[in-house]
């Protein structure tokens, strides 16, 4: 008889296969004294095991393939670092030498320490950073311990196909069952955005990720139908439910076909209305794959990214030359870069906040309230981009402005900022452009006072939701009530929109729901011109809108903006066209 399990899907698609376990059994670490005199060489044993790690990590990294998506390189680039890092490298050191333990005691007390810090900060991010630092230790454990390092080298060649199905899946791992074929992933645990998580959606793998006790209910070798859209997999599927998903794999092989012939052609609605689309960026490593999806431009860099998991701040000739790439790879189109979105879930070690979260940190110092606060991180960081803008197209967007007290504010300091190019005479566009992001309900609501003062809007929808609907973005727990469709929602975007008609200055959406197939036509049709997103979304995107006649749309979305029940506004959407 089938049986259904439920998970958080990470990565779209439907994969059929066998299954595969693989349990990775938990290491028994165990607490014995050192004699004094035998300290040393037990020092010793620990580096000799951080440096077969450091080997180990360097022969995966060299396997990689040239055609593997940055992030991957990346990943494994991140776990070399922590092997370096003086918190795996030093601290156990002085645990061994100050408790008398031995080397696997000491990482596991280090371990721990790290993660509870981790854990206390609830921070989405950081948890992925935890993942990662169990991935390093397990690996230098597993050495102290002379564990086989994985026993999952047969596994993976058996697991040809197959759907491998495990309660947890380091990158290395991932990416060696990747290049033997392995068709889906299934973790018992994990977060949506975890890396794991992360390079199964950029490898295009289906994959779920906190499915329970998967590995207890699922039995080796029987037939698996992953469904990554719902998050659901089937295990012994009869043989009605078998046909159904060959035919979904069939029509999304299809789909993307089809997709291809959107390469190279203008977004433009049946009609005549231009429309354009744009790359939501956190790394520059990702330049490559916007461009090749035909990128309008850049409508959301994410600058945060490069201030993460490092003790010196980039200075401004840091981030002056990230930015000058980012620009020059996208010449001839808008380039809108955020400045430093920190504070909330996205923290950094700075000596002035050290130890500030605030009551309730997405409510607190985040942002541009945390940037106005601190001119050290803002200033440098407005010079980068002014010149950053002699070179393109250059846009400078701030997050969660909620007052017009913050975007004057930021006028002086653009004006300090330029001044001291001047002095300096170094080349900037004296009439680069300052948008704002409408984040807050309450920016959306004077939206036309925005308009009237800047250049442009971009509405980051993944925090307008949060803030409007009164729903952490974060917590599962209340994501049911986590709605783009909520009507106040759709009002404010509605109420920015028209904002920015009325002052003619272009508004573009930048959070999730403008990459995000089922609301193209109703963005579109109310009156959205310019959508930013994640570049393997483009082209989706794109279909819809070259589909779509827009005069049309336009009178169907106004009679379905004045819907209140969530089950019309749906129905609604769905048959826009
Ligand atoms: C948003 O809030 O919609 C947005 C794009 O910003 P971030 O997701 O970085 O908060
Ligand atoms: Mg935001």
């Amino acid at each position: 008889m089938a049986l259904m399990l439920s998970g958080t899907g990470v990565s779209r698609g439907v994969a059929i296969g066998s299954c595969q376990i693989l349990r990775r059994d938990e290491l028994e670490i165990l607490e014995y004294v050192i004699p004094k005199p035998l300290l040393a060489a037990e020092v010793a044993r620990f580096k000799a095991a951080l440096k077969k790690a450091r080997q180990q990590l360097e022969q995966i990294r060299h396997q990689i393939p040239a055609d593997t998506p940055p992030e991957i390189s990346a990943f494994i680039d991140a776990h070399l670092l922590m092997v370096e890092d003086d918190a795996l490298c030093r601290a156990p050191v002085s645990l061994i030498n100050r408790l008398q333990c031995n080397a696997e005691w000491a990482l596991k007390m280090q371990r721990d320490a790290l993660v509870m810090v981790f854990e206390v900060m609830d921070d989405p991010y950081l948890k992925t950073r935890r993942d990662d630092i169990d991935h390093v230790v397990n690996r230098i454990q597993r050495i102290l311990l002379n564990h086989i390092e994985h026993p999952h080298h047969d596994l993976s060649q058996r697991a040809r196909g197959g759907v491998v199905v495990t309660n947890e899946l380091s990158l290395a791992d991932m990416l060696l069952m990747h290049q033997r074929g392995v068709t889906a992933f299934i973790t018992e645990d994990g977060a949506a955005n975890s890396h794991t998580a992360i390079l199964a959606r950029s490898l295009g793998i289906p994959a779920l990720v906190g499915v329970h006790h998967a590995c207890r209910y699922l039995s080796q070798n029987e037939p698996l139908v992953v469904d990554g859209r719902y998050g659901v997999v089937i295990a012994s599927p009869d043989e009605d439910t078998l046909r159904f998903y060959q035919n979904c794999i069939a029509d999304d092989q299809a789909r993307l076909t089809a997709l291809e012939r959107f390469k190279g052609l203008p977004a433009i609605t049946k009609d005549g209305h231009e429309v354009r689309l744009m790359v939501n960026l956190d790394l520059v490593e990702e330049i490559d794959s916007a461009s090749a999806f035909d990128a309008d431009g850049v409508g959301l860099y994410r600058t945060e990214i490069l201030f993460m998991n490092r003790t010196e701040l980039p200075d401004e000739e840091e981030q002056y030359s990230v930015y000058a790439k980012l620009v020059r790879a996208f010449k001839g189109y808008p380039v809108m870069i955020r400045t430093l979105d920190m504070g909330a879930d996205k923290q950094i070690s700075l000596d002035q906040l050290d130890g500030y979260f605030g009551v309730n940190p997405a409510l607190g110092l985040r942002a541009i309230r945390l940037s106005l606060k601190q001119p050290q991180l803002l200033m440098p960081q407005i010079r980068a981009i002014l010149r950053a803008s002699a070179l393109g197209d250059v846009r400078m967007m701030v997050p969660m402005v909620s007052n017009m007290q913050e975007v004057k504010q930021l006028q002086g300091v653009v004006d300090m900022c330029k001044a001291a190019l001047r002095e300096k005479g170094l080349p900037f566009d004296d009439a680069m452009k300052i948008g704002a992001m409408i984040e807050v309900p309450a920016a959306a609501l004077i939206a036309d006072a925005f308009a009237q003062e800047l250049d442009f809007l971009s509405i980051g929808t993944n925090d307008l939701i949060q803030y409007t609907l009164a729903t952490d973005r974060m917590d599962a727990e209340v994501g049911h009530l986590y709605d783009p469709l909520h009507p106040a929602i759709l009002k404010l975007i509605q109420m920015t929109i028209t904002a920015g008609e009325q002052n003619s200055i272009p508004v573009s959406m930048c959070g999730e729901m403008a990459g995000d197939p089922r609301y193209t036509a109703l963005l579109l049709g109310m009156g959205l011109r310019e959508f930013s997103m994640s570049a393997s979304m483009l082209l989706e995107v794109k279909g819809i809108i070259n589909d779509s006649d827009l005069s049309l749309l336009s009178k169907q979305v106004e009679a379905l903006l004045k819907l209140h029940d969530h089950g019309e506004m749906v129905a609604a959407i769905n048959a826009l066209g």
